[in-house]
C-alpha cells in the first residue's frame, strides 16, 4: 500500500535496528481516513472467505480492525489485555510476552464472544515475533472457531513473525513489509 509506505517514510522514527515508532499512525493516534483505506484493502483481500467477525488485540489493532469490521459489515471482538472485575472466570485466556512492554500479558476473551460457528478475520497493527498472534490464535483454537486469515498492517519481515504464521498454514496478508532498519533507515520488501 504505496500511501502507506509514504506516510510510514514521513512520520516513523526508528527508534533501534528491531523497533519502528509509529505513533501518530499505529500506536497512540489514528487518522481515521488512511484507516478506513486500510480496512477496506483487508476486506478487498480477503473477499469471498466467510467472515462471521473480525478479531484483534487491543489496543493498536482496534481501529484498523473496526474499519475492517465496518467495510465487511461484521462484528468485532478485541482480546483484552487486563483482567477486569467483571470477568468470568471461565473466560478464554493465554498469556504471551509482549513486545514492546517487555513484560508477560494476558489475553482475554469472552466465551460468549467466540464459538465454533465463527468464522474469524484476525487482524493487528505490527507483527513481530508473533506472539500476540500465537496467543490469539491458540484462543482462537480454545473457541473451537475458524481462522479466516490474517491481515497485518506492517510486518518486519527480519522477525519470525510473519513467516511461522505462514508456515502453520495460514493465509497472511501484511499491506507494508519492512525488510530492515538497520543504519537508522527504513527498507521496504
Ligand atoms: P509480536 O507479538 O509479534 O512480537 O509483537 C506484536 C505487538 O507488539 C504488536 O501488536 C505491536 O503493538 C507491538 N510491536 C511489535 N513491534 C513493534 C515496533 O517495532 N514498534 C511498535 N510501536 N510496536 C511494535
Amino acid at each position: 500500500m504505496d500511501i502507506l509506505k509514504e506516510r510510514i517514510l514521513q512520520e516513523a522514527t526508528v527508534v533501534n535496528a528491531g523497533v519502528l515508532k509509529l505513533d501518530s499512525l499505529l500506536n497512540h493516534g489514528v487518522d481515521p481516513e488512511l484507516t478506513m483505506e486500510m480496512g477496506k484493502e483487508f476486506a478487498r483481500r480477503f473477499q469471498g472467505r466467510t467472515i462471521t467477525k473480525v478479531i484483534t488485540v487491543e489496543s493498536s489493532g482496534i481501529p484498523v480492525a473496526f474499519a475492517t469490521a465496518l467495510t465487511l459489515g461484521v462484528p468485532l471482538v478485541f482480546a483484552r489485555r487486563k483482567k477486569t472485575l467483571l470477568q468470568d472466570p471461565d473466560d478464554y485466556m493465554e498469556r504471551v510476552p509482549s513486545f514492546t512492554k517487555g513484560i508477560v500479558t494476558d489475553l482475554i476473551v469472552s466465551r460468549h464472544l467466540l464459538d465454533e460457528n465463527d468464522s474469524v478475520l484476525f487482524i493487528d497493527d505490527i507483527i513481530a515475533n508473533g506472539d500476540a498472534a500465537k496467543g490469539l490464535l491458540k484462543i482462537i483454537e480454545q473457541a473451537r472457531a475458524k481462522v479466516a486469515g490474517i491481515g497485518i498492517v506492517l510486518e518486519k519481515s527480519f522477525q519470525a513473525g510473519g513467516k511461522t504464521l505462514r508456515e502453520l498454514g495460514y493465509e497472511v496478508e501484511t499491506l507494508v513489509r519492512i525488510s530492515s532498519l538497520e543504519g537508522n533507515s527504513i527498507t521496504f520488501e
